[in-house]
């Protein structure tokens, strides 16, 4: 017999699936969330809100299933909906697309990141470049796919990368540069010299560039740019997003990619043997969503704008050094200096102290950058305005 036990264990901990001790762990969200859970604490951790998005987007969604929409779609997702994502993109960015061919319905972002990664990635020799810190499935997946992950720090008080780090890490082995913005877990909205000098280092080094831009109308100053409509990226860029964010679906995982078509079938061939499909009544429901009025996206932005200003003032009272975070769910904050330099420590402990739950900073890096993140700590703002209000009067216990 093979020892397959032994060879699950090598590759899940190569691809930081288990524990040290060889056990398998659950994500970060599902521990943190289980604290909350168990300890009755207000859930700062996990970035999803605590409200029902549009009811329209809801009412769809029953309505689709009580009209029969209750069978597998088309494996590229239903038309409507691709449709829908291909106005989307007119409409925000100025992009043309084709709905038949340039467009896949995904379950949620997670998905089309997975399967963009094993459509894409060829073989050990690959690299795939990120910023670091980086969202949890960005390191198994790159693992799980046999390539090596190449990272660039993102560091306070910005969180903008060093471009001449930038410029080390793309080198003619990138097959990949996996660009998340608005970024997770940071709150950064990267500047056009990122963004631009991104697109540069994909065309001379011909790499394909993958942009997770789930949090794009979750944005507080200046309109989002997705990287594919820089001059020249376009051919060689897929844009993923999702629903979950904009509409507060995010336990219905509705996500797509879009991107030209000999990139995207590369994607379905692999997508139709992870979930062949996924959602059917959710979809219209989505394309719904996509088609509101401008005022709707707007007023998404400008709520959590209000609550990122709510969070970020209690954490300072409370005696965080608070970065002011440009985009996402999330503020990330220093601890107190009197609370030592564990910020993993600190979590753990805070539920107890404060009735609070929030994530270390620690979980979205490699071993080897631990050290420079350990007093960080991600916070997310996506809850009511009074459970905000609440964390903030007992984050006040620690100042
Ligand atoms: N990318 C980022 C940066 C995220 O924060 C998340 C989760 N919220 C995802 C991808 C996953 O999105 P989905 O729930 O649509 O799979
Ligand atoms: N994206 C959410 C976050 O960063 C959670 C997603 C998940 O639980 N996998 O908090």
């Amino acid at each position: 017999m093979h020892d397959l036990a032994g060879a699950w264990r090598r590759t899940a901990q190569g691809a930081g699936l288990l524990a040290p001790d060889g056990s398998s762990r659950p994500t970060i969200f599902a521990e943190m969330s289980a604290l909350a859970a168990r300890t009755g604490a207000i859930n700062l951790g996990q970035g999803f809100p605590d409200e029902d998005g549009p009811a329209v987007v809801l009412d769809a969604a029953r309505d689709a299933i009580a009209h029969g929409v209750n069978q597998y779609p088309p494996g590229r997702g239903i038309l409507d909906l691709r449709v829908a994502i291909t106005e989307h993109q007119k409409r925000f960015y100025g992009l043309t697309l084709d709905p038949e061919r340039d467009v896949l319905v995904t379950a949620g972002a997670t998905e089309a990141l997975s399967a963009t990664l094993l459509a894409l990635i060829a073989g050990p020799e690959d690299e795939v470049v990120v910023f670091e810190p980086f969202y949890d499935s960005y390191a198994a997946c790159v693992a799980l796919a046999g390539a090596r992950l190449v990272t660039v720090p993102l560091r306070r008080p910005d969180f903008q990368p060093d471009l001449d780090d930038l410029r080390r890490a793309v080198t003619d082995r990138t097959r990949l540069i996996l660009v998340n913005d608005p970024h997770n877990p940071t709150g950064a909205v990267f500047s056009a010299e990122v963004r631009s000098e991104v697109v540069r280092l994909a065309e001379r080094h011909d790499a394909v560039i993958v942009t997770d831009e789930v949090y794009e109308h979750l944005v507080f100053r200046d309109a989002h740019v997705p990287l594919s409509t820089l001059p020249g990226a376009w051919e060689r860029t897929l844009t993923i997003s999702s629903a979950g964010k904009t509409f507060s679906t995010t336990g219905w995982k509705i996500g797509w990619v879009s991107g030209p078509a000999f990139l995207i079938d590369a994607v379905l061939a692999v997508k139709q043997f992870l979930t062949y499909v996924n959602g059917a009544p959710f979809q219209p429901a989505i394309a719904t969503g996509l088609r509101l009025p401008d005022a709707f996206f707007r007023g998404v932005a400008d709520e959590l704008r209000v609550k990122r200003d709510l969070l970020g003032a209690g954490l300072r009272a409370a005696g965080f050094e608070v970065s002011v975070p440009q985009g996402s769910y999330f503020t990330v904050a220093a601890i107190p200096t009197d609370e030592g330099t564990d910020a993993a420590d600190f979590c753990r402990s805070l539920p107890e102290r404060a009735g609070v739950v929030a994530i270390p900073l620690t979980a979205f890096v490699t071993p080897e950058r631990r050290a420079e993140y350990s007093r960080l700590v991600r916070f997310a703002a996506c809850k009511r305005i009074d459970v905000l209000e609440d964390a903030a009067s007992r984050l006040a216990v620690l100042a």
